[in-house]
């Protein structure tokens, strides 16, 4: 597949690739993005229980959670940063996960109705209406993003607000972010972007602070949506090298054609052997 999702699609003189950056060193935890999300896909409430485990009451990505703000506790000081009073070795990340909108997006590939679609600005949309229920694109993300909804039987997930995009407007996380955490724009000045943050947050003492989804040449071709982590990605629940799930496949139904054309010449054989 090109580096360009919607022109690999079929899209021609489609728009340029939208996605979003999410800079997670500037994340408050204020969670305006998750209910920003529900409140514009009227995406139904998840049940708002109190873990126990953490601060944070959604614990992951969801059918009916399409913004998931991580928090994570480590007691270990935030670069050169000056404490208010006394010692202080402790820092909060706090990381808003999302759908990826990923270039090769195993959902989309698995999708045997369509309901998965590549959008002209290149991101992963699924349509409920169309959706049947199979729930082949659970297991096949790589990143435990899509889930089937309990009271429709059916996928749902980020569609990067779509309906927005359609009309001009920024998708309503990035909109309602009060900090610019979640930037929305055309992925290359994104990357552009994302690169001279690292620059400033490395220089401001957070040596472990890295990008993550932003390489087209990572396992799933670069992501539409792509971070800036203040330390691993495991520590935020993100896998360390996501690969596309259906990487495979191609040669899965060339080595199955090969099987099949072997078989055929058996029968073929063995019928014309008893004929004589
Ligand atoms: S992150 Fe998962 S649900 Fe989103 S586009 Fe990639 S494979 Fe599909
Ligand atoms: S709205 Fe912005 S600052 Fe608030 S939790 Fe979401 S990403 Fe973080």
């Amino acid at each position: 597949m090109s580096a360009d999702p919607a022109t690999a699609s079929g899209y021609t003189g489609h728009p340029r690739r939208m996605g979003f950056f999410t800079d997670t060193s500037v994340c408050i935890g204020c969670k305006a993005c998750e209910v920003a999300c529900k409140e514009w896909n009227a995406v139904p409430d998840d049940g708002m229980t109190f873990t126990g485990m953490s601060y944070d009451n959604t614990m992951s990505l969801s059918a009916d959670t399409w913004r998931h703000v991580a928090f994570v506790e480590q007691p270990r000081p935030l670069g050169h940063q000056e404490p208010g009073f006394g010692e202080m070795d402790f820092r909060w990340l706090m990381a808003s996960d999302v759908c990826k909108h990923c270039t090769h997006a195993a959902c989309l590939d698995v999708c045997p109705t369509g309901s998965l679609f590549r959008t002209e600005f290149g991101t992963v949309v699924v349509q409920e209406d169309v959706c049947n229920g199979c729930g082949y694109c659970v297991p096949a993300c790589p990143y435990g993003v899509i889930g089937k909804r309990e009271s429709t039987g059916v996928a749902a997930k980020c569609t990067l607000c779509y309906d927005r995009l359609g009309v001009g407007q920024e998708p309503a996380c990035a909109k309602s972010c009060p900090t610019d955490s979640i930037q929305f724009g055309e992925l290359d000045e994104l990357r552009e972007r994302a690169a001279r943050r690292l620059e400033q947050v490395r220089a401001a003492g957070v040596d472990s602070a890295r990008l993550y989804g932003h390489d087209p040449d990572d396992g799933v071709g670069g992501t539409g949506a792509f971070f800036l982590l203040l330390d691993e990605p495991e520590v935020y629940g993100l896998p360390p090298d996501p690969v596309v799930t259906t990487r495979d496949l191609p040669s899965m139904w060339r080595q199955a054609g090969i099987a099949a054309a072997v078989l055929l010449a058996g029968i073929a054989a063995v019928t014309w052997g008893s004929r004589r």
